[in-house]
């Protein structure tokens, strides 16, 4: 199965909770950014260049954990930054698992390969590495030479000692519809559980010049999604249907929150308006509506999964249940 079956039901009992108090606006997923320092300076990424000023802090282990338990999300995705710098990386996931905690490591994967010697494979535990190309394209986009090799050398470590192992690639306007097929036809045989994608976001601290408007993303997704053949996904079906252009999203902002040094960060993962000292004060001084409502400049060309997943499981019908059940149990979208 796509997801175990375990946190398929700890989030289907996770909603239903919320919805029975009528509470509409709850997190899906903790994004976790315990710092953001970085071994690499990848093009399109905004968080380095954003928090800048700040690469030398990082969240403490006690404040990590009490992030989780604020949000109360069943899924805490550990991000950054590189998470692999934080010198108090392990203990960090082992209290999470410890405390029931799904965990996803996000890593660029420089560092993975002896960082495996040091933690447990879990099912709970799901490790993330970024992949945005093959070989050359994907070194270029890091900043970097041999870090494709490096990272396809650690996926292979990991998935010998049976560590469950994701990809997350990020599709960006040069990126080759092609290649990013064959990407994923090499990841699968690598022994990867599946692949997750998103359109890259438009940041503001990040030249533009990488970054695609919707009518782009719609071509580029449509042209993977009807070649994407045996590879299995880790995207619901329906966020699919929205990257494509069948399927009309508001997004949920609040699903995903992000905790980082500088406190709870609002409106989302992606923009920052503001930061506050508690998921509380997040929830109740941020004007969702106003981002919901797609009124923010910022969020013009925005389909990134850390805002629209959830909306996707949202939006589900009646009539989804088949093409979700069959996601479920294959990993196939279409
Ligand atoms: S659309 Fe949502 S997730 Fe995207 S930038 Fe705007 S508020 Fe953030």
């Amino acid at each position: 199965m796509i997801y175990s079956p375990k946190l398929s039901l700890k989030m289907m009992r996770h909603i239903f909770i919320n919805r029975l108090k009528r509470n509409y606006k709850f997190p899906y997923v903790l994004m976790l950014e315990p710092l953001f320092k970085c071994n690499l300076s990848c093009s399109g990424c905004g968080k380095i260049r954003e928090y800048k000023d700040i690469l030398d802090k990082q969240l403490s282990l006690e404040e990590c954990m009490d992030a989780a338990r604020q949000a109360q999300a069943p899924v805490v995705s550990i991000t950054g930054g590189e998470p692999l710098l934080h010198p108090q990386i392990n203990e960090i996931i082992n209290s999470l698992l410890e405390k029931k905690y799904f965990v996803y490591l996000c890593t660029n994967g420089l560092l993975l390969k002896d960082f495996l010697d040091d933690i447990a494979p879990s099912n709970e535990l799901s490790i993330v590495v970024h992949i945005d190309g093959l070989f050359e394209n994907h070194d270029s986009l890091s900043g970097n030479k041999n870090v494709f090799s490096r990272a396809m050398e650690a996926i292979n470590k990991a998935v010998s000692l049976n560590f469950k192992v994701r990809t997350n690639t990020t599709i960006y306007k040069n990126s080759d519809a092609r290649e990013i097929l064959n990407l994923f036809t090499f990841l699968m045989k690598t022994g990867v559980q599946s692949i997750m994608v998103s359109p890259a976001f438009s940041y503001e601290h990040v030249e533009n010049e990488l970054f695609m408007d919707k009518m782009s993303i719609y071509k580029i997704f449509k042209e993977i999604y009807n070649n994407l053949n045996g590879t299995k996904v880790y995207n619901t079906p329906l966020y699919w249907e929205f990257l494509t252009g069948k399927r009309n999203l508001q997004c949920t902002p609040w699903a995903n929150p992000a905790f980082n040094p500088k406190g709870w960060k609002s409106p989302c993962y992606l923009i920052t308006d503001s930061h506050y000292p508690t998921y509380a004060e997040l929830l109740q001084n941020t004007d969702w509506e106003k981002y919901v409502a797609g009124k923010d400049k910022r969020c013009e060309n925005c389909m990134m999964h850390s805002g629209f997943e959830a909306s996707s499981i949202m939006s589900l019908r009646i009539k989804d249940l088949a093409k979700i059940l069959k996601w479920s149990f294959t990993g196939k979208v279409k």
